[in-house]
């Protein structure tokens, strides 16, 4: 297992430690039932994985990014390295293990853009706590930290905390949740944010309304967050603060025809952190109201990090 050698960046203002998938893109005119097979009209492979994806989209805005995570010692896994690499990524801690095979992702879109997805994380379970220590100086100089749950949950709460403990504001995404989330995390979350099903699990409440999504909210901020996020696909999101009253819809841009919403959960939190990097003294409702715009782009193409819009496609005033 070695660090791969990369352009060297010491002073990453975003710095996502997190996941690597390979995705297994079929294109399908409707989704399977149990048991069933159909025939697809398109299969791709692409680059996956929530914390490359936001890493990618936090990037692609011209944040200075590390991502810190670990893939196979597979063709999947040096591709991988070479893809960060071309988003102007430092991979320095980019870890390659023999043990486990790159994670892998099997994605299938409806001609509606709905899609299911099956996770094999694979090596990214195998990043630990040695990992994030060779990696301590980059995550104590960050501007931003964003993690997920596709690594080991124990790793990301642990660079969190390293985060926390120097000052770097601490982004979390609980995603894909579980039920039974170590409640360290909402106190260690300066930012918590999910998308709807995402709050479902975490607080077993119903949410079919933007009204039910603030009142789900309201719960994860007792819980320790200051600021909970909860993603509302097509409606934007809602916005929650312990420092102000009430829940909050931030709605997106109207999109009239979606391509393919997968990864747009992604594009808006890696565009959340390239804001809270670069732009603190925005207020966070405006910060919301840009990444919903830039996720909005996103879900107008397929794929996912071949989704994520660059800073020259979008509108001057975002920046
Ligand atoms: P996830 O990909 O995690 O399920 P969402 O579907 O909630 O996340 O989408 C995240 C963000 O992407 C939304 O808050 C919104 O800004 C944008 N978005 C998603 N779907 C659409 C859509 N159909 N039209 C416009 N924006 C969208």
């Amino acid at each position: 297992m070695a660090a791969c050698a990369a352009g060297l960046r010491p002073d990453s203002a975003v710095v996502v430690v997190g996941s690597c998938m390979t995705d297994l893109v079929s294109l399908t005119s409707r989704l399977p039932k149990t048991g069933e097979t159909i025939h697809g009209h398109k299969f791709f492979i692409g680059f996956g994985g929530k914390g490359a994806n936001q890493c990618v989209q936090a990037a692609r805005l011209g944040a200075k990014t590390s991502i810190v995570c670990k893939v196979g010692k597979d063709s999947f896994g040096s591709d991988y390295i070479e893809n960060l690499k071309q988003n102007d990524i430092s991979t320095e801690f980019m870890y390659q293990t023999k043990d486990a095979s790159t994670g892998a992702a099997s994605i299938i879109v409806n001609s509606e853009g709905q899609n299911i997805i099956v996770i094999v994380a694979g090596a990214n379970l195998l990043l630990n706590s040695d990992d994030l220590r060779k990696a301590a100086d980059i995550i104590s100089r960050a501007k931003v930290i964003i993690c997920q749950l596709e690594i080991s949950p124990a790793t990301s709460l642990e660079a969190l905390t390293m985060a926390r403990k120097s000052g770097v504001k601490t982004l979390f995404n609980p995603a894909p949740a579980t039920a039974d989330l170590d409640a360290q995390f909402y106190t260690v979350s300066d930012i918590f944010c999910c998308n709807e099903s995402e709050a479902e699990n975490l607080t077993g409440l119903t949410i079919n309304s933007p009204a039910a999504a603030g009142k789900a909210g309201s719960v994860l901020i007792e819980r320790g967050c200051k600021v909970v996020i909860i993603t509302l696909g097509a409606e934007g999101c809602v916005f929650v603060s312990a420092e102000e009253p009430g829940p909050k819809l931030i709605p997106t841009q109207k999109v009239t025809k979606p391509v393919d919403t997968t990864g747009a959960g992604d594009s808006f939190v890696g565009a959340l952190a390239f804001y809270l990097a670069y732009y603190p003294n925005l207020p966070m409702e405006e910060m919301i109201k840009r990444a919903n715009l830039v996720a909005s782009v996103s879900v107008q193409s397929s794929g996912t990090q071949t989704s994520f819009p660059y800073k020259k496609d979008l509108p001057l005033n975002l920046f």
